[in-house]
């Protein structure tokens, strides 16, 4: 076992897998328990849309040909919506593919990535992977106005000591918590043009209109941004695995050079084209997230349990010292939400907007778990 280990690369020898939320099947089996909810990996409680379905039954022909490695008819369907040319994007196996193919192309040994203490868990993973130096910028303090954020001047400041990557998630995952698009375009007038700047809008579409950047913009402004986007969240196809980014063509063609060339599957293409044309699922979605998030922070708040601030489709809550006994109840209950002690944020939990019957049932057992 040791000898392999040591066969390892350098980065991977110091690399621990992600820890995703536990799956509602492996819950069930451990407790046998048959009931079982999953409000840890903020996923779109609604499911995909009806068109996401329609699509899918058409789409499981032609199963023995290769998939289109250049996604062309997706490409185009992101293209309009997003009046960005098809060059401009590149095509994930969920947004995560995209952010290992960052990591694959700029970084590397003697190379360094920046990104936020309580930052999403896979940017350390795809920069440790490359045997790159992960660059924390310190968060705002538990008792600041954006508690556990992205600062903005120690993004600045950690930007002045030019990395060659940086990792920006607005919202945040696991907080919630976002930049101002003022805020955000003083952290990129910061990056100096050595630095490649990762922008991770994985929950874009639930932000307040008047809070999401316009993405076309700083596209034209900042020549060195990668925008991330995903069909995992308020798509509701987490399953098949969807994700892109917008870029500057150069930046694309670099991306696509160690790109899988089938990195797609056909089902995922035809599917996730469908999903981005149906705004009504969309909007139905948000607005679901908006009246349940309400709700659940009240409920919360009547619980002594501080939240923070979310623009996103999860709430992340103070519990204090017990929360992992919390947690553990959680789970006896049939109630799986997501432990932020691997965040360094151990007295939290964080916790996705589910349906209205999920969500009272999480505050029935929370209530029911709290010491
Ligand atoms: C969920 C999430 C993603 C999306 O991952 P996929 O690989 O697209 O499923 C990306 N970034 C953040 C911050 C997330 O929370």
């Amino acid at each position: 076992m040791d000898h392999v280990v040591a066969l390892a690369a350098a980065g991977v020898r110091k690399l621990r897998p992600y820890e995703p939320g536990k799956p509602i099947e492996a819950l069930e089996r451990e407790l046998g328990l048959t009931d079982v909810i999953k409000l840890a990996s903020n996923e779109n409680p609604l499911g995909p849309g009806e068109r996401a379905k329609a699509a899918l039954s058409t789409a499981c022909n032609d199963l023995e040909r290769y998939p289109d490695g250049s996604g062309h008819r997706l490409k185009a369907a992101i293209a309009e919506v997003e009046r960005v040319s098809p060059d401009e994007i590149t095509l994930g196996n969920g947004s995560n593919d995209i952010l290992e193919l960052v990591a694959r192309v700029f970084l590397g040994r003697d190379r360094r990535a920046l990104f936020s203490q309580y930052a999403f868990a896979v940017y350390p993973l795809a920069t440790l992977g490359m045997d790159a130096t992960p660059e924390e910028a310190e968060a705002w303090p538990a008792g600041a106005g954006m508690p556990f954020g992205h600062d903005p001047a120690t993004l600045v400041q950690g930007l002045g000591r030019k990395p060659n990557v940086a990792f920006i998630a607005n919202p945040n995952n696991p907080t919630g918590t976002w930049l101002t698009p003022d805020e955000l375009e003083a952290v990129l007038d910061a990056a100096p043009s050595s630095t490649i700047v990762v922008l991770d809008e994985a929950y874009r579409e639930y932000m307040d209109p008047a809070l999401r950047p316009n993405t076309r913009i700083l596209l034209n402004r900042y020549p060195n941004l990668i925008v991330t986007r995903t069909f995992s969240k308020v798509h509701g196809l987490a399953a098949l695995r969807v994700g892109y980014s917008l870029s500057s063509p150069a930046i694309a063609d670099l991306l696509n050079r160690v790109r899988q060339p089938f990195n797609n599957n056909s089902i995922a293409l035809t599917v996730a084209e469908a999903a981005l044309g149906d705004h009504e699922h969309v909007e139905r979605s948000v607005q679901h997230n908006q009246t349940e998030m309400a709700e659940l922070s009240g409920a919360l708040a009547e619980l002594d349990c501080r939240t923070l601030p979310s623009q996103a489709n999860f709430l992340t809550f103070h519990v204090g010292h017990a929360a992992d006994a919390v947690q553990q109840r959680l789970l006896e209950h049939g109630v799986i939400v997501r432990p932020l002690g691997g965040y360094g944020m151990p007295e939290y939990l964080r916790v996705t907007v589910g349906t209205e019957s999920e969500n009272i049932r999480f505050i029935k057992a929370l209530k029911e778990s709290l010491l």
